[in-house]
């Protein structure tokens, strides 16, 4: 039988991840990326639990780990950099905490000879009927696919395309977050910094040898936001900042000059049903859980999911589809339960509440005396993909 011809539409942690495991079980996927090149922005990220398995079963886990941060800690500082609270940060088993470029990198090297690649490109129309999907591109020939995934991200097109605008499925949650490299602040590989001011966070990450800034405040979304004019999210980022203390100013200055600023809305992806005949979405493309949740994790267990539904019964996608949505929405629920805890702990939003959230972390470290509480939440938290310290 002609191996299943299947189009992924973006190359972030999603779209490797399925490509390498399709390939593997025999399909033929392209993936077309919009950008030119991998992008370089973005926080740390996480891979965890069912993610880690995906990872191991890759054979790049020693790549993970050497690319590994050494942070142990969030400290949260006041406008002197004096610490005012801390929690700890250990990751737990076999988790690592890493750049999200260097793991779009890691997944990237890890497909590309598995799969088609088209950077610079993005579908442009679909068209499925019963035996397959036509497809046109911005810039390449069009072409016919057996199925088309929609790894495409927060702002999907695929889902656009397909499911409608996505003012019916993404969800702002009245927070905003921006991130940018800065050069070294003489910070502490092991601790993150985390200043408040009311509705407002800035946090300083050293990353592994590259320190990134990033910033987290709480405003309404705004329906004429365009994801790409890095123009205008300057202009917002210092608007929301100006008069903040701490090491803003300075941070504010750079913000006009840095080429690699990520900003975006803090959002939701909620939709009813993640396929609809011939395409199905991936990633935060389908579920998009927030900048809080684990979003790589989910990307990656998911991409795994979803090959290995397609490998079992590759002639009945749509069985396949369903079965993929059935056990990966089991990870991703209480992962979109678990947002607005986070929020509250990160971008209080009062003197009192940052005040109080503060002298709670305090008190963690008596908690964690006591022996028999914590091999109990180190049980837990070895089970269960849910418990986990919020970035
Ligand atoms: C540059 C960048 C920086 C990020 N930084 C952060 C961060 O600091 N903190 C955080 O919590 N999350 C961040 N994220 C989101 C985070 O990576 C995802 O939540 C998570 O990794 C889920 O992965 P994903 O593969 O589903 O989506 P993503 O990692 O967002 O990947 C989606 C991919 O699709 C591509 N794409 C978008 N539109 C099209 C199109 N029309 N055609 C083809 N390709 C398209 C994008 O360029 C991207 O490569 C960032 C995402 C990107 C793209």
């Amino acid at each position: 039988m002609t191996p299943r011809a299947v189009l992924i539409s973006g190359a972030g942690i999603a779209g490797p991840t399925l490509a390498y495991w399709l390939a593997r079980h025999g399909f033929r996927p392209t993936v077309v990326e919009h950008a030119q090149g991998l992008r370089s922005s973005g926080s740390p990220v996480d891979v965890r639990g069912p993610a880690v398995s995906a990872a191991e079963q890759m054979g790049i886990m020693p790549q993970l780990r050497a690319a590994g941060t050494e942070v142990t800690e969030l400290c949260f500082v006041d406008d002197s950099g004096r610490r005012v609270g801390r929690i700890p940060m250990q990751t737990m088993g076999d988790s690592v905490e890493l750049p999200r470029f260097d793991l779009a990198t890691i997944l990237f090297e890890a497909a590309r000879e598995e799969a088609e690649f088209l950077f610079g490109d993005s579908i442009a129309t679909l068209h499925q009927d019963a035996g397959g999907v036509d497809v046109t591109f911005e810039h390449a020939p069009p072409r016919r696919f057996d199925l088309v995934i929609g790894a495409d991200g927060l702002h999907s097109r695929t889902r656009r395309l397909t499911f409608g605008p996505e003012s019916a499925y993404v969800q702002h949650l009245g927070v905003w977050v921006a991130t940018m490299p800065v050069d070294d602040l003489g910070l502490d590989r092991h601790k993150v910094l985390l200043h408040n001011a009311p509705g407002r966070a800035v946090a300083l990450h050293p990353g592994r040898g590259k320190a990134m800034a990033a910033f987290m405040y709480r405003g309404p979304g705004d329906e004429g936001f365009d994801h790409r004019n890095t123009a205008d999210h300057k202009r917002r980022l210092i608007a929301a900042y100006i008069g903040a203390g701490w090491h803003v100013p300075e941070l504010l200055q750079r913000v006009g000059d840095v080429d690699d600023l990520y900003f975006d809305s803090v959002s939701q992806v909620r939709l009813d049903r993640w396929s609809i005949g011939r395409v199905a979405l991936l990633g935060d493309a389908a579920s998009c859980v927030s900048l809080f949740g684990a979003g790589s994790t989910l990307a990656m267990a998911g991409a795994s999911t979803l090959a290995e539904a397609l490998a079992a019964t590759p002639a009945d996608h749509e069985g396949a589809f369903r079965r993929y949505e059935r056990e990966h929405r089991r990870l991703v629920a209480p992962k979109q339960r678990a947002v607005r805890q986070a929020t509250a702990l990160l971008i209080p939003t009062s003197r009192f509440s940052i005040a109080a959230r503060n002298a709670a972390t305090r008190l963690w470290p008596l908690a964690s005396g006591v022996q028999p509480i914590r091999r109990a939440l180190r049980r837990r938290r070895a089970t269960s993909p849910d418990q986990e310290v919020p970035k």
